[in-house]
């Protein structure tokens, strides 16, 4: 018996901007310009910053919304405009990555007129080291200086402990000349010349993670089994099926993760938090993904592959599940996203995979019609409402709740996914399609033969 009232679940957290700046994005222009101080002098660090606020890429967290804002650009440094927005209230402080180390990558935060405020740097393996605290000293950064710590006092909180992992966004303190409040993201915007990174996707010989063929099912099936052998993946996916079905405090709420892989071998390296499924108030749940493309030092790309979440539930995928990880690949120079080139959004597709556990079937996604997957993503919510009409009246046709589903799904995005079927727990995906039975010309879910 399926409890098909229950729609699953991904819906991303991040906005859509209409190629005219978003109202949240001209607040936030108005806002900047209100703080910066006005300077003669050139060289004045708010001078140099120029804003390109059609770049900005929002990103919505519970009620808070979250900005990154390339304001500067040149050579080995960039700078961002790392801000927030709740309750009415803008907050900001611009971030310098410099380039310029061999094995590091220097972070320095300071205010919008360029204050400092603190610094560290990220080592080989991205992890955080923060070195000084500005504290009360008035040291306010000029043209293109790098932040040498010499003349500041050592920090005084404990650095992050061990394998820090750099989150993708973090919120600037509200008062920036207080202690910080967490470790600095790593770098949204590489710099405009220096590291190449791009088309990339070489593995190394022990690589963990390989490409998927848009074109071959059969391929990637073997590779949706590989990455789901691996004892990392295989302990996160218990992770979040335990936190889901267990007993204990978010038992029955779906959850989810991304995972991270090196670009330069292959390498599955890290993973997201664990993010909880919220509800949406019609019955549904959604769980955040976030995606991302970081550079790390010595012209290493790490970039999320897999998107993986739980429905509490027999269901297959639903509708909005399809367009989990859309966004980097969706984003143009025009919108509110960072615009990866068309060579890095081949290559982040190319390594894509939308899982879902469910407690009837392990399923999986791979996109084989990229154009039609973004044409169609503007109709999600319609296409959720249809999905939803479509798996019940399947069901009261005699299907079962998942098979239901599946069959919905194909019928919808049938032209542009391949869906892939495991036992839950095991990694024996098979890609499965429908057929049409010739004696009663019910559909029913068939293996492709591989
Ligand atoms: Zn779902």
């Amino acid at each position: 018996m399926s409890l098909a009232i229950l729609w699953a679940c991904q819906k991303e957290s991040r906005l859509e901007t209409p190629p005219e700046l978003s109202e949240e994005i001209k607040g936030l222009s108005e806002w900047y310009a209100k703080q910066i101080i006005p300077m003669e002098n050139p060289d004045a660090f708010s001078k140099m910053n120029q804003p390109s606020w059609e770049s900005t890429k929002m990103i919505k967290k519970g009620d808070t919304l979250l900005f990154i804002t390339l304001v500067y650009g040149k050579e080995k440094i960039t700078r961002e405009l790392h801000s927030s927005y709740h309750d009415g209230v803008y907050n900001g402080v611009v971030r310098q990555y410099d380039f310029g180390f061999k094995d590091s990558l220097s972070v320095g935060t300071l205010t919008l007129n360029g204050r400092l405020i603190d610094m560290g740097f990220f080592d080989k393996d991205s992890r955080y080291t923060l070195t000084a605290l500005a504290g009360n000293k008035n040291l306010v950064l000029m043209g293109t200086e790098t932040i040498n710590g010499g003349t500041l006092p050592t920090a005084n909180v404990p650095p992050p402990p061990g394998n820090y992992n750099p989150p993708v966004i973090w919120i600037p303190p509200t008062n920036p000349s207080g202690p910080p409040s967490g470790p600095p993201p790593g770098p949204t915007y590489p710099p405009s010349s220096g590291t190449g990174g791009g088309g990339g996707g070489t593995q190394g010989s022990n690589g963990t993670a390989q490409k998927f063929n848009k074109n071959d099912p059969c391929a990637n099936k073997k590779e949706l089994n590989n990455r789901k052998k691996n004892s990392k993946i295989l302990a996160k996916n218990n992770e979040i099926k335990n936190l889901t079905l267990n007993d204990g405090p978010e038992k029955g709420l779906e959850h989810g993760y991304n995972s991270y892989i090196n670009l330069n071998n292959g390498n599955i390296t890290r993973f997201t938090n664990v993010e909880v499924g919220y509800a949406t108030g019609d019955g549904g749940q959604e769980v955040p993904s976030y995606e991302a493309w970081n550079w790390l030092p010595n012209n290493q790309v790490e970039v999320t592959a897999d998107y993986s979440h739980t429905h509490p539930f027999e269901s297959g995928p639903s509708a909005m599940d399809v367009f989990s990880g859309i966004f980097p690949y969706m984003a143009t120079s025009t919108g509110s996203m960072t615009a990866l080139s068309p060579a890095q959004k081949q290559t982040y597709l190319s390594y894509l995979s939308n899982n879902i556990m469910t407690t009837n079937h392990d399923y999986a996604i791979t996109i084989t019609d990229p154009a039609k997957w973004v044409s169609r993503y503007p109709n999600m919510a319609a296409d959720q409402d249809k999905f939803k009409k479509m798996f019940r009246k399947y069901e009261n046709s005699g299907y079962d709740g998942h098979t239901a589903q599946e069959l919905a799904l194909l019928d919808l995005y049938g032209d542009m996914i391949q869906l892939y079927r495991s036992d839950v727990g095991k990694a024996n995906f098979e890609p499965v399609i429908y057929k049409v039975d010739p004696k009663n010309f019910r559909k029913f879910i068939s293996n492709i033969n591989c």
